[in-house]
């Protein structure tokens, strides 16, 4: 389902995230990077996970440039991230800041794009692991900050295979059909005891180094940047969205170029 067109141009209040502690995982680089920066820029805390810390790093010194609050570092590689990691991650939210709004879940490896008759075992768990795993574990562990909060939103990053699976799209497709399942299964669960929405959000082809990656002979210029789909991201995160929830929702499509 797309957002309404009028998304394209959510002017969100400049406040839209004051007070409210979000986690963006792979927050790095690409989408992840752009939302970091937006939400902090929107008065947000924001806590950046990722596996790659002077990226990481990079993201952090931008947000205190542009007088943003203070970001918190939360380095872990999600391939190999064990229960303990994830109590970890919960243990230093509570020490360092005490509360959590939402989880922007973006992170994710595209892998081989290859036929299943082909398709290495060992790295279809990697892929599971980061893409789909990660989320469930990371938003489990969380989820006593989560309902604390008046008003969350978790938004799990789904894509077009996600819907439909498509030749060759291997893990990555069976990936995002799960996390589709895993996002409505929470909203399920949690509907009319708790203050999180959980929707999924599709951001369609962007400009970055994973689309790039998957279409190599795509001109990148014809695409929307992370920070054209900003607006999508900011209303689902703030409070404008209150009471969407078990969705599945599209960036609109505009005219990028
Ligand atoms: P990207 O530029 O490749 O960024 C992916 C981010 O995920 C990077 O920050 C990366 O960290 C991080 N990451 C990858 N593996 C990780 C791991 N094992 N542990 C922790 N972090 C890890 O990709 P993107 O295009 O921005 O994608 C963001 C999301 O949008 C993904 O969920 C993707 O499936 C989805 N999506 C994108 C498009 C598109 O056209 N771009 C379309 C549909 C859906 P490093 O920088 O350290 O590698």
């Amino acid at each position: 389902m797309y957002l309404p067109m009028d998304l394209l141009t959510y002017h969100a209040a400049p406040d839209l995230l004051a007070n409210r502690v979000i986690l963006v995982t792979g927050a790095g680089d690409g989408i992840g990077r752009a939302a970091a920066l937006a939400y902090a820029k929107y008065g947000a805390t924001v806590l950046l996970l990722g596996r790659t810390l002077s990226k990481l790093e990079a993201v952090y010194d931008e947000i205190e440039q542009q007088g943003g609050a203070q970001p918190a570092l939360l380095p872990l590689n999600l391939a190999h991230a064990k229960p303990d990691d994830y109590l970890s991650i919960l243990r230093t939210i509570e020490k360092k800041v005490g509360r959590l709004d939402g989880i922007l879940h973006n992170a994710a490896m595209l892998g081989p794009l290859t036929s299943l008759q082909t398709y290495d075992p060992e790295t279809w768990d990697e892929v599971m692991h980061v893409n789909l795993r990660a989320p469930f574990q990371l938003t489990q562990a969380l989820l006593p900050l989560l309902t604390e909060s008046k008003d969350a939103s978790v938004i799990f990053t789904t894509s077009s295979v996600g819907r439909t699976v498509r030749a060759l799209w291997g893990a990555y497709a069976i990936s995002k059909q799960g996390v589709e399942g895993l996002s409505r299964l929470f909203a399920d669960e949690l509907a009319g005891n708790s203050n999180i929405r959980f929707n999924c959000l599709n951001p369609g082809a962007t400009r970055t180094r994973m689309r790039a990656s998957a279409f190599p002979h795509e001109n990148p210029d014809t695409l929307p940047t992370p920070n054209n789909i900003m607006p999508a991201y900011l209303y689902l995160m703030g409070g404008d969205s209150h009471g969407v929830t078990g969705q599945s929702l599209d960036v609109p499509r505009g005219d990028w170029t």
